[in-house]
């Protein structure tokens, strides 16, 4: 076989999440796109901002093509990541400035450029369980191991003791998600300080820096005026991936950013490799003209509420015919425990009334189901009666 042994699992099992998406294709020929209740990916439903059209139009006119369209410093536009920089910095009382940014191909990549500059092979990066599935193929990537923490499942926030058991001599970097998919479970501040204080705890004893990885690109997305902590504040040996794609619905587009604050170990050098690492793994520069767009849109923002009118209508529902899920506090995700143990069994029986949903094996947690809302209110009122016959189904209430 021509492809490498690195690739062949990855075909093997090629995302559940996709498959689904292609099925729900089908099903909508067949059946009518209005019919098929389709909550299997997070792509967002909102439109972007009309700021971003408009700051499209305005570049395009108003600015230098050669400066819209060519190549510049592998990270980013110093003037863009100046301008985010100062942003945070009025948001969350940092002190960061454009060296403290690299601009990414969305937080997918920036993800990559981070475990690309950070890990040796064998080196373990610990995340924890229900997790997005692609942080196992990002740390295989650079020959790292992914080492998972079991879910706590009465919470879905981190089980810790089991954390601090599980950080060795080899683990590098720790991996979180707030807030989080699949579960919009928000971090709270207690959780952050606890976590971190685990982190400084076995830095020293292992004598070693052990690198927060905050993965936030959900981090506009909150509801019931939660705050999410700003996690350089809490730990000093953090990066922080964020991207635009949910904050700004412009996941097609690919633009984020990571930020490295000074207070990290090695600070200079580990920018230094993160931004070599954009140009050796091939995506060279975030787009240009994303980025531009980002510095005219730092305060633009989508329309959360529409995603909390879903959250709200979705939640009530379930609960009300005996569903069990926790309120989910961020993302536009709802976890919900499957009515059976083999997750999928229901999944098929979902199907059945035209909704589709994702098994949570698909994120290292069998038994229970995602059900991405980010889909429009019609959609989720018109699958309402199915979700109902499927409780019935289960004789839930
Ligand atoms: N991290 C998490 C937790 C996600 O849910 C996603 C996308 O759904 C990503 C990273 C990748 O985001 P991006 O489109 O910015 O690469």
């Amino acid at each position: 076989m021509l492809i490498s042994d690195k690739m062949k699992p990855l075909l093997e099992n090629n995302s559940a999440i996709r498959a689904m998406f292609e099925e729900g294709k089908k099903m909508a020929a067949v059946y009518g796109a209005e019919n098929v209740y389709d909550f299997s990916l997070g792509n967002p439903s909102v439109p972007a901002p009309l700021e971003v059209k408009q700051a499209i139009l305005d570049i395009l006119e108003e600015e230098p093509s050669g400066l819209i369209h060519g190549y510049m410093s592998n990270a980013g536009f110093e003037d863009v990541r100046q301008a985010i920089a100062e942003s945070l910095n009025r948001r969350f009382q940092t002190a960061f400035q454009a060296k403290n940014l690299i601009m990414t191909v969305g937080a997918a990549s920036g993800l990559n450029i981070t475990l690309k500059a950070l890990l040796n092979p064998g080196e373990e990066v610990i995340t924890f369980a229900p997790y997005f599935v692609e942080y196992g193929s990002y740390v295989r990537n650079y020959d790292g191991v992914l080492v998972v923490v079991s879910p706590n499942t009465e919470t879905f926030q981190p089980n810790l003791d089991e954390f601090e058991e599980k950080i060795t001599e080899k683990t590098k970097a720790v991996i979180i998600n707030s807030p989080h998919n699949p579960t919009g479970v928000v971090y709270s501040e207690e959780t952050i300080k606890a976590l971190a204080a685990i982190m400084e705890r076995k830095q020293k004893e292992y004598g070693h820096a052990i690198v927060l990885i905050s993965d936030e690109p959900y981090r506009e997305l909150v509801y019931d005026g939660v705050t999410v902590p700003y996690l350089t504040k809490y730990y000093a040996n953090t990066i922080v991936g964020y991207s635009y794609s949910k904050s700004l619905s412009l996941p097609g587009e690919r633009i984020g950013y990571v930020v490295v604050p000074d207070e990290m170990e090695d600070s200079s050098r580990v920018i230094a490799a993160m931004t070599i690492a954009n140009r050796v793994l091939g995506s060279v520069n975030a787009p240009s003209l994303m980025q531009r767009v980002i510095m005219r849109c730092l305060d633009a923002k989508v329309d959360v509420e529409a995603y909390d009118r879903n959250r709200m209508l979705l939640y009530s529902s379930l609960k009300e015919y005996g569903f069990t899920c926790i309120k989910p506090q961020g993302a536009f995700y709802l976890f919900v425990k499957s009515p059976v143990a083999d997750e999928k069994e229901f999944c098929e029986a979902a199907k059945k009334h035209h909704i589709l949903v994702v098994p949570g094996s698909s994120f290292a947690c069998p038994g229970y189901v995602r059900i991405s809302y980010c889909v429009s209110y019609d959609t989720i009122k018109h699958s309402l009666p199915g979700f109902k016959k499927l409780a019935e189904e289960y004789q839930l209430s």
